[in-house]
């Protein structure tokens, strides 16, 4: 991290979506990386090469809580990064803001509660070959990099999270290629991580080719953050070279409101602009986005930037997520405060990952009441009910 100045603060911004309001990018780059020029804080290089990884690092921009202070000292497994960029959201907030929740871990990280597990999804034994999970007959989720901008302190691949390995990643990257052009049933493939978009363009380039020359192969997905903690990723260049890829879809991990600034709606905008159709994955976490209004701010604010709410996940039960994870009622309550009262568009699906390696299973409320003499009894969002005859000739 580069020299602190002790320049001012001097004004804000209003966050479109929420309200709040933000600090000002420049003169946070002023105030904390001095003698960073917008050039270099507007490159993405700039922005990894500058990550923050330590207490020192974020003690520079925040008070830390004794909690917060105690996991810097006390907690290992999952590495703490930040972008600089994304550290800008964290300026002025107390250890309860939501965002600031998202990305600094506390002691309640060392306490395993029942029925937590290091990896609840059973990925690895779904693993055919390293970086590879296959779990569903016709698609892959293909694990490209260990490695993130920022990183989810309630990361499904926590135990993964910053390994390094000694080999040639793209002989490791080749292995799991093989695998899918000798496996035909394979027709969709989840590019994630990690985040991908953590890797130059040469090797997206690389990966996207070489999966589209397989001819099997229907349809090539990113899951990514970049847009949200490191929106200086998304470049003109990538954009090139994703939209050489057809059809390419991309899912963003979005978590609240907060995050639509400036910079992550213009991120957006040229995705959507380059054709690549843009869905948005949701974690949901107590005291972090577990309330309809929200829930409901974000999703109004994707789809100003043409990003679809696709899935909102129960938070799965990593080791030390306790204090992240909500009552299943909770998820139920924020699909019934949306449905009906809000566009379609807006309602993402809510799904729980079953642990033990199960697969995503939907869940709704409860708007099916029953069957009665050939009429089906549903419950409309507004709790009144209704028949549906049920019979066909
Ligand atoms: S961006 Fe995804 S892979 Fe990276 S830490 Fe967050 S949840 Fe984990």
């Amino acid at each position: 991290m580069s020299t602190i100045a002790e320049v001012p603060i001097s004004s804000g911004q209003i966050n479109g979506a929420t309200g709040r309001t933000v600090v000002n990018a420049d003169d946070f780059r002023k105030r904390y990386f001095k003698g960073t020029t917008k050039k270099q804080w507007n490159d993405w290089r700039w922005q990894l090469a500058n990550i923050l990884r330590s207490r020192e690092d974020v003690e520079k921009i925040v008070k830390l809580s004794e909690s917060e202070a105690c996991a810097f000292e006390t907690c290992s497994g999952l590495p703490f990064a930040v972008t600089p960029y994304y550290a800008s959201l964290l300026t002025g907030t107390s250890s309860c803001d939501a965002v600031r929740r998202t990305v600094i871990p506390t002691h309640m990280e060392m306490i395993k509660g029942r029925g937590e597990a290091d990896d609840p999804l059973g990925e690895d034994s779904c693993s055919p070959v390293d970086g590879l999970v296959h779990r569903y007959p016709d698609r892959v989720l293909f694990l490209v990099t260990e490695h993130c901008s920022t990183y989810c302190r309630y990361c499904t691949r926590s135990r993964k999270m910053g390994e390094i390995h000694s080999g040639n990643i793209k002989e490791r990257w080749q292995k799991a290629i093989d695998y899918i052009k000798a496996t035909p049933q394979v027709r969709d493939v989840l590019i994630s991580g990690g985040d991908p978009l953590v890797l130059p363009d040469a090797s997206i380039k690389w990966l996207l080719e070489s999966l589209s020359a397989i001819e099997h192969v229907e349809m090539i997905r990113i899951g990514t953050k970049a847009p949200v903690v490191l929106p200086q990723r998304i470049t003109k260049s990538l954009i090139k070279i994703l939209k050489s890829v057809r059809p390419l879809f991309m899912s963003i991990h979005f978590t609240h409101p907060d995050e639509l600034t400036a910079e992550t709606v213009q991120a957006c905008n040229m995705l959507a602009d380059a054709g690549i159709p843009l869905g948005s994955q949701t974690v949901l976490l107590k005291g972090v986005n577990d309330s309809v209004d929200t829930l409901k701010g974000l999703y109004h604010g994707l789809l100003k930037v043409r990003v679809r709410p696709y899935y909102l996940y129960q938070c799965d039960p990593i080791s030390g997520s306790g204090h992240f994870r909500t009552k299943v009622e909770t998820g139920l309550n924020m699909i019934k405060g949306l449905r009906g009262h809000t566009t379609g568009y807006a309602i993402p699906n809510y799904v729980i990952d079953a642990p033990g390696g199960g697969g995503k299973i939907p869940l709704i409320p409860d708007y099916f009441q029953g069957k009665s003499e050939g009429q089906i009894m549903l419950k409309n969002y507004q709790g009144n009910t209704y028949l549906y005859p049920d019979e066909v000739l």
